[in-house]
């Protein structure tokens, strides 16, 4: 099978046409177990159509997710709405930083539609920060997943957040038309955040976690980190510690990749074997799931994990 890298797959639309002019990025040579499979050519088409036709953004595009071509070439994409410009600035990310645009009222609509289009039994929506609107723009949010229940009732819906700091009452909106699972990213350590989250507050990230399971003792609740940024072994253990002491029950753990050179450089290539010794130690500090491979995102696999996880509860309620 053809293995190729991320840009091949999204050669038709560079994202950063001025990064674009930069040679490939990664300082350290890309290990095999990062390489990514060629997708059915006629499926991920077939996705990006629908996206295109309903004028959509998704997280996979302007993340620059390496699991571009196995994602949507099961018709799986991540939703990212409020637009495609963040008003954060974060050391890991490639989403565009600058003043985002209006609301468009008509997304939420085009969000279920696109769901329908698509034939989805699991959506993740996620969205830019948008620390400009009064509320964090957490009822654009809730209309979304509204939108989405009506138009596709049975499919289960997961939201990705930002943290909404400094945006008091946001969350008890965004909850009140309850998704299936609430995703919020801690993203790396705390040591870490003045280098690579700047603007956000680790604390305040697991209150909100907390906050989210509080209100809604049945919503299934996630987070995730990313490793390779300089964290050491003891912090992400500590890490984990503090989401089970939000009640955090799916821990998602994947490699960090710099997408262009600008930005935060990978400090080290995390092997599978250590991926996999830190799910068994996850495991055992009682997550219900933990996914955790170097190719782990926060939205890879969503679907069939949110049937791991109902499963895994009740495995549990019957124990
Ligand atoms: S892992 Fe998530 S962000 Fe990446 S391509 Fe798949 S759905 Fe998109």
């Amino acid at each position: 099978m053809t293995v190729l890298d991320r840009s091949d797959l999204l050669k038709e639309r560079p994202r950063h046409p001025e990064k674009a002019r930069l040679p490939d990025t990664l300082v350290l040579p890309k290990p095999a177990w990062i390489r990514v499979r060629a997708p059915g050519a006629h499926e991920f088409d077939a996705t990006r159509e629908v996206l295109r036709a309903h004028r959509l953004a998704t997280v996979c595009e302007e993340a620059a997710c390496p699991n571009i071509g196995e994602c949507w070439g099961k018709r799986h994409a991540t939703f990212m709405i409020m637009g495609d410009t963040c008003t954060r600035g974060c050391a890991f990310c490639n989403v565009r930083t600058g003043r985002p645009g209006a609301l468009d009222p008509s997304e939420p609509g085009r969000v279920a539609s696109a769901v329908a289009a698509l034939g989805l039994a699991h959506v993740v929506v996620t969205s830019v920060d948008r620390d400009d609107l009064d509320d964090g723009g957490a009822a654009h949010f809730a209309a979304t997943v509204r939108a989405i229940r009506e138009a596709r009732g049975p499919t289960s819906i997961e939201i990705l957040t930002p943290d909404f700091l400094r945006k008091d009452g946001a969350l008890e909106i965004v909850l009140a038309s309850p998704p299936d699972v609430f995703n919020h990213n801690v993203e790396t350590v705390p040591s870490l955040y003045r280098r690579i989250r700047p603007g956000a507050d680790y604390r305040h990230s697991l209150r909100l976690l907390a906050s989210a399971k509080a209100l809604h003792p049945g919503l299934f609740t996630k987070s995730g980190i990313m490793l390779g940024l300089g964290e050491r072994n003891d912090e992400v253990l500590a890490v984990m510690d503090d989401m089970r002491a939000a009640s955090v029950d799916f821990l998602t753990i994947g490699q960090y990749l710099q997408p262009t050179r600008k930005h935060a450089a990978i400090d080290r290539f995390v092997t599978p074997e250590e991926f996999q010794s830190y799910k068994s130690i996850a495991e055992e500090k009682g997550f219900l799931l933990v996914a955790s491979s170097p190719l782990t995102r926060s939205s890879y696999h969503a679907a069939e994990d949110f049937a791991r996880l109902n499963a895994a509860r009740q495995a549990s309620l019957g124990a």
